[in-house]
Formats: C-alpha cells, structure tokens, sequence
C-alpha cells in the first residue's frame, strides 16, 4: 500500500459523498495503491450507512466505527493507527482542505521529506470570532510551547511511515496531534493554501470543544502556566516585604497607624484572586495527570470494514 488517506467524520452525512468522490478523483491520478480510512466518531446521523455503502462498491475505503464520539483528535489517531500506506495524509471531511493539495503534499515527499503540513493563507467562510480565536491561539501556543508549531496549520498534513510509527508509540491521552507531529522532528516542510468554505453542514466544534482542544494543546506542550504561580508569588511577596517595612517604620516612628479597612479587603480579594486562578491553573495540569495515570484505551472500536483483519470490538 502506498498512500492511506485518514479521514474523520462526525455528522457529516452532507459532505462524506463529495469528499469521497474528489479523494478518489485525485488518488486516482497517482497511479498507485491507496486507501481512504472513515473514521466514524459516533456520528447520529446517516454518514455510517453512507460510507457502509461505499465500503460495499469500493475496496479502497476502509471503515472504523468508534463506540461513541471520541474527539477529532482521537479519531485521527485511530486511523493513523490502522493505515497501511507508506505515506499517511490527514484531511478533514469537509472538503475545507482541498483534497488536490494532496498531490503537492507527494511531490515533496518524493522529494524527502517526511512531513508535509499545510499552512493556511486565508480561511474562508468562517466567522471574525473563530478566525481572531485562532490566530491568538496558534500565536499563544507558539510562545508559550517549547517547541516549534507551526502557526495557521491544522492537522491538513501528508507523514511518512517513520513519523506515524513515532506517533504510535505516544500513547498519552489528551491527544494534539499537531504539537505531536512537531515533537517528533524529522525533516519537515510546508506548502500554503487558501481554505475553503465548508462544503456543506455546519462546524463540529463548537467554542465548548474549541477551550478543551485549546488548553489540551497549552497544558501537553507548555509548563510555562505553572511557572506564572511562582512568579506572581515573587513579585507579591517583594512588594509585601516593603510594605512591611513601611508598616513598621510608621509603628517604630509613632507616625499614625490608623487601621484601614479599605486597603486590608481590596489586597484579600485581590490575593484570593490570584490564588484561585492558579488553584485552578494546577487542576487543570492534575486533571490531565489523572487521566494519564488511568490508563484508558484511547478509543473503542465497535466495527471495521475492509481491513485485511476484521476486529469485532478492540481496546487500544
Ligand atoms: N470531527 C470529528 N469529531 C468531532 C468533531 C469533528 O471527527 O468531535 C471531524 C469533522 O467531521 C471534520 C473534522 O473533524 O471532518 C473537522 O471538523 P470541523 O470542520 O467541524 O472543524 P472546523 O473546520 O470548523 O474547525
Ligand atoms: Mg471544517
């Protein structure tokens, strides 16, 4: 097998028909093996019997049907887990990241490299809020992370063998597979596109999962939020210290020390404040931690279709 297409689909019954007529249109124009991998992340609505039916009329599409919805992320992660092709492309659904670009994302390949990402130029269709969100996203995330992800860059993006091979042994649980993809290095490089409108439907993300896919990303790639405790710790205490100082001075010199009221309550709240926000800051890490240290599979599979091994119902 040469290429594997991975494709995950949540409610889409609207766009899964397109998307894989124009996947099948430009693999067809490579004149070499592939598959396109459905990853099925508990839709509700007709995508199943759709790309069960595509299953039926075509070999090439391969099908795996998740218990329940697991996230974008996750479902990526199953179909990386189950290609067999020496180069892996991810692609949304939507048909937002033109499936054409794929053949530029090979042409680079061919010439070496191992990852091809795809940078956006320019969103189209898409609202002033989620375009403002996530380019303040990708800025934070970049300064704040200690390694280099790419900015506008989702997960529209060609691997090769050995890079899915090192994704597969990072089996942590909050999943950014992007950051991911950055972590493990090789040689890495970039073509840029216009993204499209989506074809049709409506977002599967909405601003509750846009927050938790955001600080999965801050929390898996950046130790810097904690560190914001110990230095908004030390710059308190020092300025504490000189009020103290103060205080005294006015005591030791019998200047006035009338007792105020005003200044106790606003420096409570004020330090309260900031304790429940990084109390809070910390949970967030520990949450995580937790759910590391329970060890759940990442995903369950109630069916796969046209896999060389059928699994009936697998952990992994
Ligand atoms: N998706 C998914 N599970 C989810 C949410 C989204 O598999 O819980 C898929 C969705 O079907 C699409 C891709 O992830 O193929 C990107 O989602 P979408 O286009 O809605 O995100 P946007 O482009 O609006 O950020
Ligand atoms: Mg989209």
């Amino acid at each position: 097998m040469r290429y594997s297409i991975v494709v995950p689909v949540y409610n889409e019954e609207a766009v899964v028909l397109e998307c894989y007529r124009r996947l099948t249109e430009v693999m067809q124009q490579t004149h070499e093996s592939y598959e396109l991998i459905f990853v099925n992340d508990g839709s509700r609505d007709q995508t199943a019997s759709i790309v069960n039916q595509l299953c039926a009329s075509d070999a090439s599409v391969k099908w795996i049907d998740f218990s329940r919805n697991f996230g974008h992320q996750i479902a990526i992660t199953a179909g990386m887990d189950h290609a067999q092709g020496e180069a892996i492309v991810v692609i949304d659904a939507d048909l937002q990241d033109p499936p054409e670009l794929i053949l530029q994302m090979i042409e680079k390949w061919k010439e070496g490299f191992d990852v091809v990402y795809a940078t956006r130029a320019e969103r189209k269709g898409e609202t002033g809020f989620k375009k403002w969100s996530a380019s303040m996203f990708y800025r934070t995330l970049n300064k704040l992370s200690d390694i280099d992800i790419p900015l506008d860059t989702g997960d529209f993006r060609l691997i090769d063998r050995k890079v899915c091979e090192a994704m597969k042994t990072m089996k942590e649980n909050n999943r950014f597979v992007r950051g991911l993809v950055s972590w493990v290095g090789f040689r890495q490089t970039s073509i840029s596109y216009v993204r499209e409108e989506r074809f049709a439907g409506e977002t599967k993300y909405p601003l509750k999962k846009m927050i938790r896919f955001a600080s999965d990303a801050l929390v898996a790639f950046s130790l810097k939020p904690l560190k914001l405790a110990s230095i908004l710790g030390s710059v308190v205490s020092l300025f504490s210290f000189f009020y103290l100082i103060f205080v005294l001075a006015q005591k030791l010199l019998h200047f006035s020390t009338t007792p105020g009221w005003a200044s106790i309550v606003a420096t409570i709240l004020f330090l309260n404040g900031i304790i429940l926000v990084i109390l809070g800051l910390i949970g967030e890490y520990i949450g995580r931690i937790y759910d590391e240290v329970k060890q759940r599979p990442l995903y369950l599979i109630q069916q796969t279709r046209n896999f060389a091994q059928e699994q009936p119902l697998s952990a992994h």
